[in-house]
């Protein structure tokens, strides 16, 4: 049986003015710790699951390419010795472009990594600054320039949308910029102004506004035919790929596959039990150090559950499959949907409903949070 690993790089050098993911300054020491008690956390979690296959590794974070490559080695090494890694493993690592060089890539290629993704958002250099990213165009150009001539056979950009003070012009560059460089994979985001951030801080202060909703609907739904015509195939609403570079790490999170994750506020599910790791960094330490793992049983109940794994399928392209519904949940899925609003839906021309499956049109997926609403009881 096949399991997905994901690993929490909990480090960055900078504070970009919209993140909200858990993260701490990076620093030497505390990474050599970090890399100490995820080493035991290994050794502790594989109990149960070691007989597995892994099939794709996920470092995430934080910025995974600031580590300190010796020790991410080693912590590799430890992971080959204790599992079986699948013959077509796919093994991506998040760069920001400032901490990548030929010799970082190289190495990571070496160490095992298939498909490295860049948080490359822009190539507009205000529009960087107002996200609060720590990289330049030039260096977002090198990266990939770096990542085709070391081989690697496939990679990923991300690209944010719906910036304060991005104009058409700017939005229309951005994605044309991107295409120019026909990276394998891309993830195209609607910018989110998350709380307890610096970009909601200035919004309260009116010092920046969103671009409206107008503007942003035909943001994605230009970035969407653009994509379409250069060859890439929308998978999920925000992910769009040449044929055979889907990420396949992420389709294991929509389709429910078991995943172990590793590292300070990782999240894993595995056997239907989901648990989550603290996100208190001198927590996680504390509980390692005594040889426990820092986790917590999720407690969510199997509505919750079903209604994520519904959501989750309307996002993608295929949709919510009723077979493997019905397999995962016992259960059929209709009877979860407002039987009214399945029916109207579909005359207005929003969803598909047949024997096999449960899926958004186009129209659908450009107004796909009032479809959620609407349908899921
Ligand atoms: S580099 Fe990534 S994780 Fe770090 S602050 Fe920026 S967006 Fe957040």
């Amino acid at each position: 049986m096949s399991i997905s690993l994901y690993v929490h790089f909990p480090f960055c050098t900078n504070k970009c003015h919209y993140c909200d993911f858990y993260k701490e300054v990076h620093d030497k020491p505390t990474e050599a710790k970090f890399y100490q008690f995820l080493a035991v956390e290994l050794e502790l979690a594989i109990e149960k699951i070691s007989d597995r296959t892994i099939s794709t590794i996920f470092i995430g974070g934080g910025t995974p390419s600031l580590t300190n490559l010796d020790l991410f080695e080693k912590f590799i090494q430890q992971v080959k010795q204790n599992f079986t890694l699948a013959p077509n493993l796919e093994f991506s690592l998040e760069c920001n472009p400032e901490s990548i060089n030929l010799e970082v890539l190289s190495r990571l290629k070496e160490i095992g990594v298939t498909r490295p993704t860049y948080g490359l958002q822009s190539f507009n250099e205000k529009t960087l600054k107002v996200l609060g990213r720590d990289h330049n165009v030039h260096q977002s150009q090198q990266a990939i320039y770096f990542t085709n001539a070391l081989g690697y056979k496939t990679y990923g950009v991300d690209l944010i949308f719906g910036v304060p003070n991005q104009s058409s012009k700017m939005f229309s560059y951005d994605v044309e910029q991107l295409i120019d460089l026909d990276p394998p994979h891309i993830s195209f985001y609607q910018l989110i102004f998350e709380k307890n951030t610096e970009l909601y801080e200035r919004y309260l202060n009116k010092q920046i506004f969103p671009l409206n909703d107008d503007l942003i609907l035909a943001m994605y739904k230009s970035g969407c035919e653009k994509f379409k015509n250069a060859g890439y195939v929308r998978y999920e609403i925000c992910s769009f790929a040449k044929p055979y570079h889907e990420c396949r790490h992420n389709i294991s999170y929509w389709d429910g596959s078991d995943y172990l994750g590793l590292g300070s506020s990782a999240h894993s599910f595995i056997d239907n039990v989901r648990f989550y790791n603290s996100s208190s960094l001198s927590d996680y330490f504390t509980a390692l150090n005594k040889r426990e793992l820092p986790r917590k049983i999720d407690e969510s109940g199997i509505e919750e559950r079903i209604a994520e794994a519904i959501m989750l399928g309307l996002r993608t392209e295929w949709g919510v499959n009723k077979k493997k519904f019905f397999k995962r949940f016992e259960k059929d899925v209709l009877k979860y949907l407002d039987e009214n609003q399945v029916e109207r839906l579909q005359q207005s021309g929003h969803l598909i409903v047949d024997d096999e499956k449960i899926k958004l049109t186009d129209e659908g997926f450009f107004v796909i949070d009032e479809v959620i609403r609407l349908l899921v009881k």
